[in-house]
């Protein structure tokens, strides 16, 4: 804290990402991350613009990226919006469509904290409708609460931390109660075996769906995410960015994402691999004696009903193992572990199956 700081600085409350530790030498299972490197056509298109053209500022509305994204899914240039990660695209989401006076957004209590840190950097007011007793989204929340009270719903589907999906159709009807209400999907980890709500774009001029190459398209390091949603809605964020940062998107952004779009095999290959180590993973889990929530991510969120989550963490952490551990109301006895490469989940179930044998808890 310093004097000069402006008043509301000193009462802001930031994200806390997962640890990035400085040194190799941790199997990263913390920030759901690939394990992949990128497609080896965006590191050859990465490399080549780094040769050419980087004294020139990029284009700031990144057509040629919107194009790919467009027909990838099939959807018109103008219904896509690309930003410097899809944390940059929600806090413009939050602040161009979801701060409107005397009335509240609503977003599960479990779920991406970083949705809390905007509403609250924005002053928008907000609800946190409870998960149910499995952790669930029940849509029925959603569906009952009124357009004079609600402007928005944001919600991960597939959940976060949590990895549990909503069907598609429970989605679309939703968006047939809330007509009057923005709702948001943030599909995040949908590459994993979720159902898209891309398809309803179309059909819906109140949905925006939030997608990111840093998970499924492995370019974390990258920084770009986007909005898809009908023109009229992302005019409005067009306005907030251009009255912010006119070049979200470097140059080697711009083209990186282009290419990771056209290696569609690669993407095929790595995603299907994640998936079929999580099913692998979630297996030994529950071996182990683990409570594994059904997943369609790339990571599973897991509890022992024997020993402590934090202490187990820490265990992990000892044996050079880094999962996520949130010290927060109903999930404190979870960790959410990030499906690595196959060898790391191995090392992932050895390590935990010792710790449970060292602490003298029987692996069931
Ligand atoms: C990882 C993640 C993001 C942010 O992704 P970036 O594009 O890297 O900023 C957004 N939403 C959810 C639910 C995430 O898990």
């Amino acid at each position: 804290m310093s004097k000069f700081w402006s008043d509301f600085v000193q009462e802001l409350k930031p994200y806390v990402p997962g640890e990035q530790p400085k040194d190799g030498e941790y199997i990263k299972l913390n920030t759901n991350e690939s394990p992949f490197d990128p497609s080896p056509l965006a590191i050859d298109a990465i490399r080549q613009e780094s040769e050419e053209n980087l004294r020139l500022y990029p284009d700031p509305e990144s057509d040629k990226l919107r194009e790919m994204v467009g027909r990838y899914y099939e959807i018109p240039a103008d219904y896509v919006f690309p930003g410097n990660g899809s944390d940059e695209v929600l806090a413009h989401l939050f602040y161009s469509l979801f701060k409107h006076q005397g009335k509240k957004i609503l977003f599960p209590d479990i779920t991406y904290s970083f949705y809390r840190v905007y509403a609250k950097l924005y002053d928008i007011n907000f609800e946190a409708v409870p998960l149910n007793d499995q952790f669930e989204i029940d849509i029925n929340d959603y569906i009952r609460v009124s357009a004079d009270e609600v402007c928005g719903i944001i919600f991960p589907n597939p959940n976060a931390p949590t990895g549990i999906a909503v069907s598609l159709e429970a989605i679309e009807q939703l968006l047939q109660a809330q007509p009057n209400i923005v709702v948001a999907i943030d599909e995040a980890y949908v590459d994993f075996g979720a159902e898209s709500a891309v398809c309803l774009l179309e059909k819906y001029d109140n949905l925006i769906v939030l997608q990111t190459l840093s998970k499924s398209r492995s370019l974390a390091g990258l920084r770009v995410g986007f909005a898809l949603a009908q023109p009229h809605l992302l005019q409005a964020l067009v306005r907030v960015k251009n009255s912010f940062n006119s070049y979200p998107i470097d140059r080697l952004a711009q083209v990186g994402a282009i290419a990771a779009f056209e290696d569609d095999a690669y993407f095929e290959q790595t995603r299907q691999e994640i998936i079929s180590s999580r099913e692998y993973v979630s297996q030994e889990l529950s071996n182990l004696g683990f409570v594994v929530l059904p997943s369609k991510t790339n990571f599973v969120f897991v509890s022992h009903p024997r020993v402590d989550a934090a202490i187990l963490s820490a265990q992990l952490r000892e044996r050079l193992v880094l999962v996520r551990y949130f010290d927060q109301d109903r999930i404190s006895q979870y960790l959410r572990i990030t499906i690595g490469t196959r060898k790391q989940c191995e090392i992932l179930i050895k390590t935990l199956s010792e710790i449970l044998t060292s602490t003298n808890i029987d692996a069931e």
